[in-house]
């Protein structure tokens, strides 16, 4: 049980300084930085640790929690944005108030910035520990907000990457509601010939969404959109259109899994749908039965990898080598080549590819794609990179690879989910290493070629991977968010929405009865951009108060 904190109790603070073995240790004194913490006001006990991370550093901080009955605990160490939650955490489980934690970094700011200079170092190792013990002196305890769930899950989209999200959501007790715009289910994959096994692509999306379709749990609404989208994570209003009437659901967290569609530019390198096709309509030629060509040229990245386009789609060149050794088998004497800037093919299997599409004969060419290329009545005129010199290869079907393009209404989705797209219109995840399928607003989650041009596999996972993340917020009794969040002053607030404005999650209404600003704490990230804009100082973040910054700067 934690213990209660009295503003007025004595100050008992411990600093715990760390060597972080050598990493630390061995560019500044650490020594001596512990004993000046220990003349600090209110610090009454201090210890330096080879590594306060470790098992035995977090054990020494609770057991001085206990023993010397800490109220105050700061550790001079590394970045907050690592070791923070497992400091405060732990001082929570010895029974302190965890917002009653502060860090200061002497790892990165001193021992890595300084290196060299021990003197230096030490002493700025010790102001950053002054500064911290004056600003922990002003912390105050605080209590976690706390939220129901609604353990249900709207998932839009009913592409590969939708439907896989539902199906693993589901075999986890969830409860799904898909909606797909489109009247069938499948997406993309519906329309293809084959996938690199040789499995038709048709085949085996139509039997996931038939055990999609069947599973208890899931309801599934086809030819539906989503009007708009209201509320916050674990308790989402989704307001749905269907067959000409809207209704509302509840749901605890949202998946984005709209996909993306090939490029169809009318023009693009002479496109004409007959004897300038794209790779989409090859494989639609392809699935209605012998290819009625034998000379046939490949051209990647067409309409990518440009100004307009700088990215590279990622599938196209796998695609153009499957459909070229489906054709090569199916007429060994057929004439393919493919022209390309450099095959972007992942991994071993799609490399193993790229060998046996040479093994029967494919002819790979690299063009400049500096110098344009010429589609003629009949032949390809390109300049090859490797010879230096311009060559025209005589073809009666030009297949054009591609890219994936975000779907016309992406915007609109992101638009009522307030989530973010990239400079192409892509989905933007909340970090691409760290947190590939979350949106900065929590409770919302992306999967698929929404996100980015994937492979079917890539989107499969990536739906079951989706479905790992929402289950981790759903499966908890309830939502337990951190207390630091801002807070608005009423009485002297004067309505200027400064604050709403500069409010990057939406998580700031103006009360037009009160005709003040209210923060929706839920929503808050305490990102703090607020606090800083009010002219009048009447919204504050908690743990982040002017005066307690302040008693940190004079600390200095
Ligand atoms: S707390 Fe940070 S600085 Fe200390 S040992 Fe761990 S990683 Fe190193
Ligand atoms: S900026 Fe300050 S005064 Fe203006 S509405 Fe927000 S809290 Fe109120
Ligand atoms: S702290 Fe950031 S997220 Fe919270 S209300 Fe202020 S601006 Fe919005």
């Amino acid at each position: 049980m934690k213990k209660e904190q009295r503003k007025d109790e004595d100050l008992r603070i411990g600093v715990f300084i760390c060597d972080c073995g050598s990493n630390i240790a061995g560019h500044l004194d650490c020594s001596s930085v512990t004993d000046y913490a220990a003349t600090l006001p209110g610090v009454v006990y201090t210890k330096e640790n080879l590594y306060t991370c470790s098992e035995s550093g977090i054990h020494e901080i609770q057991d001085a929690i206990k023993k010397h009955n800490l109220n105050r605990v700061v550790v001079a160490s590394c970045s907050p944005r690592t070791h923070f939650p497992l400091f405060s955490s732990s001082c929570a489980q010895a029974g302190m108030n965890p917002y009653l934690f502060e860090m200061v970094n002497i790892r990165d700011q001193c021992s890595w910035v300084h290196m060299g200079q021990r003197g230096i170092a030490t002493a700025k190792a010790k102001d950053l520990v002054r500064m911290g013990v004056a600003k922990s002196a002003g912390l105050e305890p605080q209590q976690e907000i706390e939220s129901s769930l609604i353990r249900k899950i709207l998932v839009i989209g009913g592409g590969i990457a939708g439907l896989s999200a539902a199906q693993a959501l589901r075999g986890m007790g969830l409860e799904v509601l898909l909606v797909e715009q489109e009247n069938e289910l499948g997406g993309l994959l519906r329309q293809l010939n084959v996938l690199d096994d040789g499995s038709s692509a048709a085949d085996q999306v139509a039997a996931l969404a038939a055990r999609v379709c069947a599973a208890d749990g899931i309801t599934v609404r086809t030819g539906a959109t989503v009007a708009a989208i209201n509320g916050y994570i674990g308790n989402f209003t989704a307001t749905i259109e269907h067959e000409g009437q809207q209704h509302e659901e509840t749901v605890g967290c949202i998946v984005v899994a709209t996909g993306a569609i090939p490029l169809l530019e009318a023009g693009l390198l002479g496109h004409n749908g007959t004897s300038v096709i794209t790779q989409m309509e090859l494989e639609q030629r392809l699935k209605q039965g012998p290819l009625q060509a034998s000379r046939i040229v490949m051209i990647q990245c067409a309409g990518s990898r440009n100004e307009e386009r700088e990215y590279c789609s990622r599938i196209c060149c796998a695609t153009a080598v499957k459909n070229a050794m489906l054709i090569k088998r199916a007429m060994p004497l057929a004439n393919v080549r493919i022209l390309y800037r450099d095959m972007q093919m992942y991994g071993d299997v799609k490399e193993k590819m790229l060998w046996d599409a040479r093994g029967l004969g494919v002819g790979f060419e690299v063009y400049d794609a500096d110098k344009e290329i010429q589609v003629r009545d009949g032949s390809v005129v390109f300049h090859q990179a490797v010879l230096g010199e311009t060559k025209e290869l005589p073809c009666d079907l030009v297949v054009l690879a591609t890219p994936l393009v975000p779907r016309p209404e992406s915007a609109t989705v992101a638009g009522l989910m307030r989530v973010p797209t990239d400079k192409n219109g892509f989905f933007l995840e909340a970090h691409a290493k760290l947190r590939p399928l979350d949106f900065a607003a929590d409770g919302i989650f992306v999967c698929g070629s929404a996100r980015f041009p994937a492979t079917s596999v890539e989107a499969r996972t990536q739906g079951i991977g989706v479905a790992a993340r929402v289950a981790a917020i759903l499966f908890k009794d309830k939502l337990i968010k951190s207390a630091i969040v801002a807070q608005v002053d009423e009485t002297s607030c004067v309505g200027c929405m400064g604050c709403l404005n500069v409010c990057p999650y939406e998580a700031i209404k103006y009360d037009s009865k009160k005709r003040v600003c209210v923060v929706q704490e839920i929503l808050c990230k305490g990102c703090g951009n607020c606090a800083a804009t009010c002219p009048s100082h009447s919204i504050i973040l908690r743990g982040y108060r002017p005066e307690q910054l302040l008693a940190q700067i004079r600390a200095l």
